[in-house]
């Protein structure tokens, strides 16, 4: 069995990808583990300032602490008003308003209400934005490969929505009415810059942890 190490402790996270790489998971007979199973692995800080430039550093340093394939992702809101803004600080963006040991909700909540302070005058036609994931495996010799995930999309003028997390009861996907908090977690999939991110690293993940490499 391969076995393929996620740099993240969020066991949400995992399970989610444990649904959008599924077929991948039968076909390969791959065990999928969150760093949470390495305990004397340290957390890698995201001080670089892209989604691609994170990802890759936490897959990079997950893969050489294991020595297991190891895969990472960063993501975020790009809005276009904002010059892509919150993006690589969209977790942090509302700083320590919500308190600096505020459980994640609030820290979310606290995020999302900034949010709409800041575009409070910008009209309904120039709300435009995008959720961005940038996904990196790396390998124990040290290869990388990188991939990137979009959803474009509008944002609301109020949240709605009790699914998801994050800035989701904000975002409307193109196309569509409901906010991404209005979608179950299935359809979130479907469409989510990280299905997308995730779905454009399948052929990479099977032509790396496939028993004849191909
Ligand atoms: P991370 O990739 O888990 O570090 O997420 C960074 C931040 O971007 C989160 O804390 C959210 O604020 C935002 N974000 C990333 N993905 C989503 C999403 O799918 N929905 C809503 N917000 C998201």
């Amino acid at each position: 069995m391969s076995r393929l190490v996620l740099a993240t402790r969020n066991e949400h996270k995992v399970y989610e990808l444990q649904q959008i790489l599924g077929d991948l998971v039968d076909e390969l007979g791959l065990d999928i583990i969150g760093a949470s199973a390495f305990p004397g692995v340290p957390d890698v800080p995201e001080t670089e300032v892209t989604f691609a430039g994170n990802a890759r550093l936490k897959a990079v340093a997950l893969a050489a602490a294991t020595g297991l394939p190891a895969v990472a992702d960063d993501s975020g809101l790009a809005v276009e008003v904002l010059g892509g803004c919150p993006g690589v600080f969209s977790a942090r963006w509302s700083g320590t308003r919500a308190g600096v040991d505020a459980p994640r909700a609030a820290k979310d909540r606290a995020n999302l209400d900034l949010l709409l302070e800041q575009l409070a005058d910008v009209p309904d036609e120039h709300r435009r934005a995008a959720f961005v994931c940038a996904a990196v495996l790396a390998l124990p010799d040290g290869t990388v490969h990188g991939v990137e995930g979009r959803v474009e999309g509008t944002l609301q003028r109020a949240p709605r929505g009790s699914n998801g997390f994050g800035y989701d009861p904000l975002f409307v996907p193109l196309g569509d009415t409901r906010t991404m908090a209005e979608h179950s977690d299935q359809e979130k999939n479907a469409i989510s810059h990280r299905g997308n991110a995730f779905r454009a690293l399948l052929p990479v993940l099977r032509a790396a942890l496939s028993p004849s490499g191909s």
